[in-house]
């Protein structure tokens, strides 16, 4: 958002406030590149210090712990922050397992700080217990099980990935996980703990199956960080409420990211957690903020996650979706699955195809009105590149 804004032309004051005690970085490689020690401390940072100086981008580290609306500032280290527009950026925190938390074994992969620590232990365990089939539970796995740890998944329903992709790709992803060697246990919780020096041991699930456990990782989804939001009397509802322009119930502050709960397409109030969301969402706003536009937000989702050797990305709405054709070629794990609902393409879901998901992304951004049905992408034997080159040839 700040940066943005600068790129906009804003010369105004820009105050960003942290409060980890790190530059702002990425989370995606937190999970991913980073755990596995592909990338460096370095390289999380989405800028270095030089960049917020030239930039005249004021970084205060500290925690914002209450919004005076009435006064038009923030309190942050017992000190007021005055505003004249403030833009909420608050992220969300992994969903806790309360009854866990007191043992020392039981991590969450949170911010760079829980990584840290995680990255560490990972060196010294035989057997990890994975609670959640979700994204980041996932993407964990797939990096223990590379380092020869035993992998344990505990999956509370029959399917891996169950709130964000289809059947199709869900099925695909745990058949390529199980051959891989992870194990997953559907349809179970835990039942039963055993505990030794304030540490989880072993693991009995409802399944009566008994798992080792040097560690627990708990993957089990997000809670939207909307606490101060909510005490300084702003609408929320499982996020901060916002309207077509990004605007909270005050007319000066704004929300974006994790926290916004903002009006879909489909004229529902939504949540998103993904980087193209507040990246969109900052894009968007700058601009609106700085007079460049008048047009509502617009939103067309997008996602990836690395699992292993599948890199498996998203475009469109997947939940849209009632039905779907898969094409693929499962010696070289290259899927794609196009859904549909009633007849029109509605998201894209790829494994290893990078170039069939950039092309659907150009769809559904540039041919919004305009979207393939079954027939036509039968007409290109289902060659999504093709059909999208000749819509640009044609300008249709
Ligand atoms: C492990 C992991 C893996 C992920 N993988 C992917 C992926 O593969 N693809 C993808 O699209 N998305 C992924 N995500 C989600 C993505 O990172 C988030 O959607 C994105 O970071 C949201 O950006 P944001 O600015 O809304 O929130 P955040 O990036 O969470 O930033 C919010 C910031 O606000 C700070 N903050 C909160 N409250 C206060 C306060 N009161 N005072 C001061 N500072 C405060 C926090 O410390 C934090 O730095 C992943 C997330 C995690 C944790």
């Amino acid at each position: 958002m700040a940066s943005s804004l600068r790129q906009n032309g804003f010369h105004g004051r820009i105050i960003l406030i942290e409060k980890q005690p790190f530059y702002p970085y990425q989370r995606p490689p937190l999970s991913k590149s980073y755990l596995c020690g592909d990338i460096k401390l370095e390289q999380l940072f989405f800028r270095n210090e030089h960049f917020y100086k030239t930039n005249k981008i004021e970084l205060i580290f500290g925690e914002v712990t209450a919004i005076l609306k009435e006064k038009k500032a923030v309190v942050c280290n017992n000190q007021m922050v005055f505003y004249d527009e403030l833009v909420l950026a608050l992220g969300s925190v992994p969903k806790k397992l309360e009854l866990y938390n007191k043992f020392n074994n039981v991590y969450y992969i949170a911010d760079l700080h829980s990584t840290e620590i995680l990255k560490k232990k990972l060196t010294e365990v035989k057997d990890v217990v994975i609670v959640g089939g979700g994204f980041v539970g996932l993407e964990f796995a797939c990096i223990a099980n590379k380092l020869g740890i035993n992998t344990h998944v505990i999956v509370k329903n029959n399917k891996l990935l169950s709130r964000s992709v289809s059947n199709n790709l869900s099925e695909i992803i745990r058949n390529k996980h199980i051959s891989d060697g992870i194990q997953i246990n559907f349809e179970s919780s835990i039942d039963k703990i055993l505990i030794s020096n304030n540490s989880i041991y072993k693991v009995k699930l409802s399944t009566s199956h008994e798992i080792k456990s040097d560690i627990i990782i708990v993957g089990i989804g997000s809670i939207v960080n909307d606490g101060i939001a909510f005490s300084s009397g702003l609408k929320t509802d499982n996020g901060i409420v916002v309207n077509e322009y990004l605007c909270t119930s005050d007319p000066n502050i704004y929300a974006i990211g994790d926290c916004a709960s903002f009006l879909t397409e489909l004229n529902e109030y939504s949540r998103l957690e993904s980087v193209q969301n507040a990246v969109d969402q900052a894009k968007y706003l700058s601009s609106w903020l700085t007079g460049h536009h008048k047009d509502k937000y617009k939103s067309f989702p997008w996602f990836w996650s690395d699992q292993g050797e599948m890199k498996i990305q998203i475009a469109g709405n997947v939940k849209q979706g009632n039905y779907s054709v898969l094409k693929g070629c499962p010696t070289n794990t290259c899927y794609v699955n196009y859904c549909f609902n009633k007849k029109t393409l509605v998201a894209v879901e790829t494994i290893n195809s990078t170039l069939v998901h950039m092309a659907a992304r150009q769809l559904f951004t540039q041919n919004s009105n305009n979207l393939p049905d079954l027939y036509e992408l039968q007409k290109y034997s289902f060659d999504l590149v093709k059909l999208v080159k000749e819509k640009n040839k044609h300008n249709i």
